[in-house]
This record gives structure tokens, sequence and C-alpha cells, in this order.
């Protein structure tokens, strides 16, 4: 009954076996061989039991697993020599026409009869496989695309930071700029080119934030001078090789040069010719920018350049108006002021005198037979005289004098602060210098001729009422002088 029982049992094993829908095997792998393989699992792997099994020479099983895959089976085989040793494992079998199909097999180790074997099952999960991969690629390229919106993000984030700090360089920029045109205009409408310094400085630094501005100007020695000495604005902090820089700029080497601060050197140019530099260090707001702003660093160049031609118009302008200025006030032949600022400054002295009760005296002085040298040597040889003694007059006075042309071979002086003697003796003086004058002929420049000038002196008393009479008490002295023999000199008394 026992026996009968156990064969019924192992006729059931084997039917089950048999007819099982998953692939069932038992492998020897030491011998690398089936040992038992069911019809399931010949059609997994396409090919016979008697390929596999029953034929004198069994396919190894290695044979069968896909050349990538054979080094995984032979080490999971290694692994799994323990009776009792269960496991799983996926790998991809070659079927005898070329197909490829992944199996996932579960085995346990069994010792079977002193002999170690594998017993196990086997799917076909090559459909899953490709699903799992393709989810696999899904998901990857979510991941991608995610990827992609950060760096998206990334992109954006560091654009929208650009975009602030081109804004912040823009208002900067413009602050700078607007400060500009007000600055140019004001200018113009400045009289004095110290006020113009002053200004510039105070509006590069107050408005337009520039860190500093300097101009510094060549003097007559040729050397250079500040003409913006502010508290306002930084003075300068010569770098070592600024003194380079400046020689570069001034020779007109360079059209700007930059030191390494950042402060820009430009050329101020007047009527053709470099007069000085002005130096102005970088803007506070500006400077983070100046290095990698290619729009920044050359904004802030052209607006220096612009400044500094600027300064240099503004410049020649006032040379120019001082120039026409000195022009209708200076009598041409004689270089001595003309006729008109004799009567402004004789106004403005005499009216000072009376108000503050100071002393004030006039000469007027006159070249004696004057016609009898334009008849004798000609109006040419007449001008030379007046220009003699024109330059001769011209030396001979402080700065607070007035010295001018009165008209034909007349001149006059005004001297405030002078008493009638001191004016006398002045008077005397100046006859006697233009006496030891010697004039050359201009058609014989070995020879020479002499002049002599008679001069009537009057001064501000108590009685004098008006510069008028002032004028006419020495006109009357002069005439005096020429009365009594000329070549001499009279101080008028008091009327
Ligand atoms: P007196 O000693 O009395 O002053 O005699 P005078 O000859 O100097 O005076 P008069 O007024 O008779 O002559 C002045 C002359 O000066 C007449 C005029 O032709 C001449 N004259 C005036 N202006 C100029 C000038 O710019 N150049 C020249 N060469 N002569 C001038
Ligand atoms: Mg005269
Ligand atoms: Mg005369």
């Amino acid at each position: 009954m026992e026996e009968s029982t156990a064969t019924i049992q192992s006729n059931l094993l084997q039917i089950h076996f048999n007819s099982g829908m998953d692939g069932q095997y038992v492998l020897d792998p030491a011998a690398d061989v089936f040992v038992k393989v069911n019809p399931a699992f010949c059609e997994l792997v396409g090919y016979s039991a008697e390929q596999l099994v029953e034929s004198k020479t069994p396919l190894a099983t290695g044979s069968l697993v896909h050349p990538e895959d054979r080094e995984l089976v032979t080490t999971q085989r290694k692994q799994a020599a323990r009776p009792g040793e269960r496991g799983s494992l996926r790998f991809r079998v070659v079927l005898p026409e070329g197909e490829v199909r992944t199996l996932e097999i579960c085995y346990s180790v069994v010792n079977h009869v002193g002999r170690i074997l594998h017993v196990g099952s086997a799917r076909d999960v090559s459909e899953q496989v490709k699903l799992e991969s393709k989810l696999r690629s899904e998901s990857d390229y979510n991941r991608e695309l995610s990827l992609e919106a950060q760096r998206a993000a990334k992109e954006n984030q560091k654009k929208n930071i650009e975009i602030a700090e081109a804004n912040t360089r823009i208002s900067a920029l413009a602050e700078v700029l607007r400060a500009i045109p007000v600055l140019t205009k004001r200018l113009l409408e400045l009289k004095s080119l110290a006020d113009v310094f002053k200004e510039t400085a105070q509006t590069m630094v107050g408005d337009a934030g520039f860190a500093s501005c300097n101009i510094l100007l060549k003097n007559a020695g040729g050397e250079l001078e500040i003409k913006t000495a502010n508290p306002a604005c930084a003075t300068i902090k010569l770098q070592p090789n600024a003194g380079t820089l400046y020689q570069a700029v001034l020779q007109g080497a360079q059209s700007l040069a930059i030191d390494e601060q950042g402060a820009h050197i430009a050329p101020i140019t007047a009527a053709g010719e470099i007069r000085g530099i002005l130096h102005v260090g970088l803007p506070k707001n500006l400077a983070r920018f100046y290095k990698n702003h290619t729009m920044v660093a050359q904004s802030i160049k052209d607006l220096v350049t612009t400044i500094a031609d600027f300064l240099g118009l503004v410049i020649s302008n006032h040379e120019n108006l001082e120039r026409v200025t000195l022009a209708s006030r200076t009598d041409n032949l004689t270089g001595l002021f003309n006729r008109r600022v004799f009567e402004e400054n004789l106004t403005i002295e005499f009216r000072r005198a009376l108000r503050y009760q100071r002393d004030l005296s006039l000469l007027i002085l006159d070249i004696d037979h004057f016609k009898k040298v334009n008849d004798t040597w000609g109006h040419q040889q007449g001008d030379a005289v007046l220009e003699a003694v024109g330059t001769l007059l011209k030396g001979s006075f402080r700065d607070l004098d007035s010295v001018c042309r009165y008209g034909g071979e007349e001149m006059c002086a005004i001297l405030p602060e002078t008493v009638g003697e001191a004016a006398r003796s002045k008077a005397e003086y100046l006859r006697r210098k233009i006496e030891e004058l010697r004039i050359p002929l201009l058609n014989k420049p070995e020879e020479n001729m002499q002049v002599t000038v008679s001069i009537g002196v009057a001064c501000v008393s108590k009685t004098t009422i008006s510069e008028d009479q002032l004028l006419r008490e020495a006109d009357s002295a002069l005439y005096e002088c020429k009365s009594n023999g000329r070549n001499r000199v009279l101080l008028a008394k008091p009327t």
C-alpha cells in the first residue's frame, strides 16, 4: 500500500512536472547538463528534450545563454553551491532560430543521492523587460525633462539677475549722463575759468557720482597745477606710474589713459594745444561693472573725453573773449589802454577817492612838437615814436595805475593813492626817461632821434567836484608847460 502510494505520488509529480505551465528543469551545475526538463521549458528555450537531456551528447546548459549574460549565470551558479540555497536570476537565452528571450529563473539547490542539483522553474519575462525598459526610458525622459526645466529655471534666474544688474547699470549710467548736459550748460554761463573748474569738479563728483575730479593745467613754466583745489573733491593720489601716464597724455601719445585704480586721464586741448589734463576717478556706482561691461567702460571713456574736450572749448572761448575784451580796451599802436578805458577808470577812481577821501592824481602827457616829427621824418616815424613812448610808459607804472592813450600824441595816467608831490616827481622821472630815449630812424637804423614831453599833473583836493575838473586842471598845467617852453612838468595848483 505504502509502495503504491509512493508510486501514485511519483506519478502525480511526474504529471505535474510534465504538464506545468512554467518551464521546469533540473540541472547538474558541475556537469553543465540538464538532468530533466519539462515540455514548457523546451518551449521556452526552443530545444527539444532529446537535444537537452536524452541525447548521448546533450547541449551544455551554458550554450543556451546569451553570450553577454554567460558570466552572470556562471557567477550565480558558483555562489549557489550548497543544498538548501535558493536564488532567482534574469538572463537572456538565444533560441536556435536566433530569437532572444529573457528568462527569469527561480531555483533551489538540492542534494540528490550525493549529487548537487539545481531544481528550478523558468518564465519568459521578455515582454516585462521590454515594458520595464520602456518605462525606464520614459522616466529617464521625464527626469531629462525636469532637468531641462531646472536648467531653464536657472537660466531664467541668471537672466533676471542680469536684467536687474543691467537696470542698476543703466540707472547708474543715466545718473552720470544726466549730470552732463546740466554741467555743460552751466559752464557756458560762468564768467571766470576758476568758477568753471570748480563747477566741473563739483558736478562730476556731487551730481554725476565720480569718485574724484581734478583739472590740472600747465603753467607758464610747463608744470602741472591743480586748478580744482576743492575740499569737496578727493585730491589726486598719484599712482607710481601716474607721472608717465600724465606725460603720455600731455604729449599727445595717448588720447586717454587709465591708471591702475581705473582713474581716467584725458587731455584738455585749447586752440590746438594740449594745456593740461582732466583726471577723473571711476564713478562709485559703476566701478564694479567697469571691467566686464564694454558698454559701461566705453560710456565712461566717452564721457571723460567729452568733458575734457568741452573744458578745452570753454578755455579757448574764455581766452578769445579775453583777447577781444583786451583788444576793445587797448590802443593798437602804443599797447596802452584806450580813451574809453581811461574815462571809465577815471570815473571809478574819482568816485572812490571822493567817497573814501583817498588821494588821486592825474597826469596828462603831450609830445612836444610832434607835428614836426611827422613833417621831418614822416608819419611812420611818428608812429614809431608813439610806440616807443607807449612801451616806456607801459613799463613804468604800478598795476594799480592805468596808463592810456588819450588821443593823438597825448597820454594820461591815473594814479590812485598818490599825493600831488609824488605824482609830480613821477612825472618828472618820466619826462627825463623820455628825453633819454633814443628812437632809431626807420629808414636809417644806425641813426636815432629824440623827443621831449610836457606833463601836466593835477590831484584831487577838497575843492575838486568832478573828474572833468581834474582833467581840466591837468590840461591847464600842460598848456602852461607848453607856454613856458615845453619839456617840463607842472603840478596844477588847487583852484
Ligand atoms: P605841441 O608841442 O604844442 O604839442 O605841438 P604838436 O606839434 O605836438 O601839436 P599839434 O597838436 O600841433 O600836432 C599834433 C600832431 O600829431 C598832429 C597829428 O597829425 C599828429 N598825430 C596825431 N595822431 C597821430 C598818430 O597816430 N600818428 C602820427 N604819426 N601822428 C599823429
Ligand atoms: Mg597834442
Ligand atoms: Mg604835442
